[in-house]
């Protein structure tokens, strides 16, 4: 069948939304009308070459839509289930799956950098990110990486749980597993910074730092639960600044930037005994982290998070907890966009003007 998509043709180069042709689904896989999608710092990273890809392709990962068409195979699944399509599959059979120990799972490497894709323009195979392709307004994805979610969940709010949220509260409430009453740092106030704020607040930290450039995410910081919020070019040295309003740290302390330097200084400003510090954006390929073995001596841990070590019914469970009012995305989501708009949106998240952009199809 046709559909439309945005296309990604070359680094820097705005996308082209063209129509592009689309397989059925196969064994094992469910077509999707895309009712949403969120535009991340992930896609921005593929359009900038900051994360290695191969173009032509249709970017686009933070998706919910309505399945239309079920392959051969697939059970658990009906016409009409509103999913969203997950950027970590779950075979459920790897060394990883069956360990009960991580999210990780062998087909989210194999996915990574596929070439295997449901769509094509004029013969010839078109790529998807993840091979999830949500900027498009039909896609075809494995089965094994949907999650389904109740009808009345509004789309434009709960595709961002696909990506940044999921990362974000994960962070918080797998990875770290934030105790009541601790300390916590965040640099970084966009979709996932935010989230982690949330996770954070929900955990009854007692103390939430939210480090951003931007004077203007102060607010939306505070309304997911920053206690204070540090603007770094104000300050000489935030990790100095920190240590000096907590004693000896924070507890928890969270790069959701991607960003070495800021790694380094989530590190810095942890506590020296317990402190947790911890990679949560993606940070630019290339670039490299490096510390002082004695700073890890004395019993800091230094870890990452990916996706927020969230499996698919972690997913679901996040989708709960917003549709239970745990959490808000009123602030998260700042624009609603037509497909036709997408390169501005990638402007804005550029710029830093919007919180979080979505697609409405
Ligand atoms: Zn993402
Ligand atoms: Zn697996």
């Amino acid at each position: 069948m046709k559909t439309r998509a945005a296309v990604a043709f070359a680094l820097n180069e705005p996308m082209r939304v063209m129509e592009v042709d689309l397989a059925e689904p196969g064994p094992g896989q469910v077509m999707l009308k895309m009712l949403a999608s969120g535009l991340c710092h992930s896609d921005l990273h593929l359009l900038e070459g900051k994360m290695s890809q191969d173009f032509p392709f249709i970017p686009g990962h933070e998706g919910l839509g309505e399945i239309i068409a079920l392959g051969e195979g697939v059970s658990g699944f009906a016409l009409g289930d509103h999913v969203i399509p997950y950027l970590v599959p779950d075979c459920g059979v790897c060394v990883y799956c069956t360990s009960g120990r991580t999210n990780l799972c062998v087909e989210y490497g194999a996915r990574r950098n596929s070439a295997r894709t449901p769509f094509s323009l004029d013969g010839a195979p078109m790529r998807c990110f993840m091979e999830l392709g949500t900027f498009a307004e039909h896609t075809v994805v494995a089965a094994d990486c949907i999650v389904k979610v109740p009808q009345h969940a509004r789309p434009d709010h709960t595709c961002c749980i696909a990506c940044g949220v999921t990362t974000g509260l994960g962070s918080a409430l797998i990875r770290a597993k934030i105790t009541p009453g601790s300390s916590v740092a965040v640099f970084g106030a966009g979709g996932v910074g935010l989230s982690t704020m949330q996770g954070a607040r929900i955990a009854g930290a007692g103390r939430i730092f939210a480090i951003d450039t931007n004077p203007a995410k102060e607010a939306v910081a505070r309304s997911c639960g920053a206690t204070d919020f540090i603007n770094p070019w104000e300050i000489e040295n935030v990790a100095e600044h920190v240590i000096g309003l907590t004693g000896m740290g924070v507890d928890y302390a969270f790069d959701c930037v991607g960003n070495a330097k800021l790694a380094e200084q989530a590190l810095e400003m942890c506590h020296p005994a317990w402190g947790v510090a911890m990679c949560v954006g993606v940070v630019p390929e290339g670039q490299s982290v490096s510390t002082l073995p004695t700073k890890l001596l004395t019993g800091r841990t230094w870890t990452g998070s990916m996706m927020g070590g969230a499996k698919r019914q972690d997913v679901a469970r996040f989708v709960d907890m917003y549709l239970a009012g745990e959490f808000s995305l009123d602030e998260v989501v700042s624009h609603r966009l037509t497909l036709d708009e997408i390169n501005h949106g990638v402007e804005m998240m550029r710029t830093g003007e919007s919180v979080r952009s979505v697609v409405l199809y």
